[in-house]
């Protein structure tokens, strides 16, 4: 596959990233941690705060956090909570960026995340937003104002700032920007064959909650640039099987799944997911009143956490038509019970659709990784 430049300098961003963050904060700013989509970044760079996400995407941090909560939850709580507490990584009992995280924005998902957050409160002030489990409720919409309005009101006493509606509309035209920067990257990935592989847009994906706004559209820029002096004949064989994944999120680190499939004949065209569609596939509502067009775009979210979560088959089953998908890999973590069931209505669909899908469901070890590689070699025959 292609060598893009931008990609070298997203993997080296990382020490980068870190002293912009630490000169941030020695310049008297707030620095929040986020673990979630639901949590409208718009809000918190309006307050005049920054933003690191804190889920963790690493194997070695699983067997720390294990001393502390039980076996059966899912690596991804488990890795991001073996981080916070792993005193190895900067000698203040914490990762680096954790250690200089000012509050957590965290958000009632899932049990594994709530009960977690109880916990980070003893480390770091933690304010919940608690979400309406049914989206679509009569009550859900205000609901949902109101507990942005609370967080607003967070972030103003953390900062000192005012959050007004002209910085608000400022912020969303800002992440807008970076949505419509990613739709672009995927529109190359509609043709045959891509001129860009699936992990290597994964990559982006991850960083861009770690990455200022102003770099992570640098990269995006910088990218679809490099993307279009790609030359047919560079792009590889076409008729490869087209993937979509569909399922938990990807952090930063686990790039397990995608890789096995890349390896092994298929080309990953679209992911719906956390680190996929969902982050960037809405934009807020321009024309509407800031917080009202937030909370709109922000309660669509289709995380399997919400009930039903019918707007995610939707969703499935149209990027499925547009990417001409030749098949789903499902993809969720162990003990994600959301994702785990809401598998069988997503089936159903497919199999409705004559869209073949396969399961995987994993963690972050590389125990099962030839396992999993000869049902993904079996998947990739059948499509080919
Ligand atoms: S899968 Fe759900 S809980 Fe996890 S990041 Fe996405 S929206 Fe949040
Ligand atoms: S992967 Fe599932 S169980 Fe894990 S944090 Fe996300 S929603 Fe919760």
């Amino acid at each position: 596959m292609q060598y893009f430049k931008s990609l070298e300098h997203i993997k080296n961003s990382y020490n980068g990233r870190i002293c912009q963050i630490a000169d941030y904060k020695r310049s008297g700013k707030k620095l929040v941690g986020t673990f979630c989509l639901f949590v409208p970044d718009e809000i918190i760079f309006a307050s005049g705060a920054n933003r690191v996400i804190l889920c963790g995407g690493r194997n070695d941090t699983v067997a720390i956090a294990e001393q502390y909560l039980p076996r059966n939850i899912c690596p991804l709580v488990k890795s991001s909570f073996g981080s916070i507490i792993n005193d190895g990584c900067s000698g203040v009992r914490s990762c680096s960026h954790f250690g200089m995280v000012d509050m957590i924005i965290a958000e009632n998902t899932c049990d594994s995340k709530k009960k977690m957050y109880e916990i980070l409160n003893d480390y770091v002030p933690t304010h919940v937003i608690d979400l309406p489990q049914r989206p679509d409720g009569s009550t859900a919409f205000n609901y949902f104002l109101q507990e942005l309005d609370k967080f607003k009101n967070a972030m103003e006493m953390l900062t000192g700032n005012v959050v007004t509606d002209e910085l608000l509309a400022k912020e969303i035209r800002s992440s807008n920007e970076i949505r419509e920067l990613f739709h672009r990257i995927y529109e190359f990935r509609k043709e045959d064959p891509p001129p860009i592989s699936g992990t290597d847009v994964l990559k982006v994906l991850q960083k861009q909650y770690f990455l200022s706004s102003e770099e992570i559209k640098k990269i995006l820029y910088m990218l679809i640039n490099e993307i279009e002096m790609v030359k047919q004949d560079e792009r590889g064989k076409p008729g490869k099987p087209r993937i979509m994944i569909t399922g938990c999120p990807m952090s930063g680190g686990n790039t397990k799944v995608p890789d096995m499939i890349e390896s092994r004949g298929g080309v990953i065209v679209a992911e719906e997911s956390c680190t996929g569609t969902r982050s960037f596939w809405d934009l807020v509502d321009e024309s509407k009143e800031p917080m009202v067009a937030l909370a709109e775009r922000y309660i669509k979210i289709p995380c399997s956490c919400m009930s039903p979560n019918l707007r995610r088959i939707d969703n499935i089953l149209e990027l499925a038509r547009d990417f001409k998908v030749d098949g789903v890999v499902y993809y969720t973590l162990q003990f994600c019970h959301g994702y785990n069931i809401e598998k069988h209505k997503v089936q159903q669909a497919l199999r409705k659709a004559g869209i073949p899908m396969l399961f995987v469901e994993t963690d972050y070890s590389s125990a099962d990784v030839e396992q999993i590689g000869i049902r993904v070699d079996a998947f990739m025959e059948m499509l080919s």
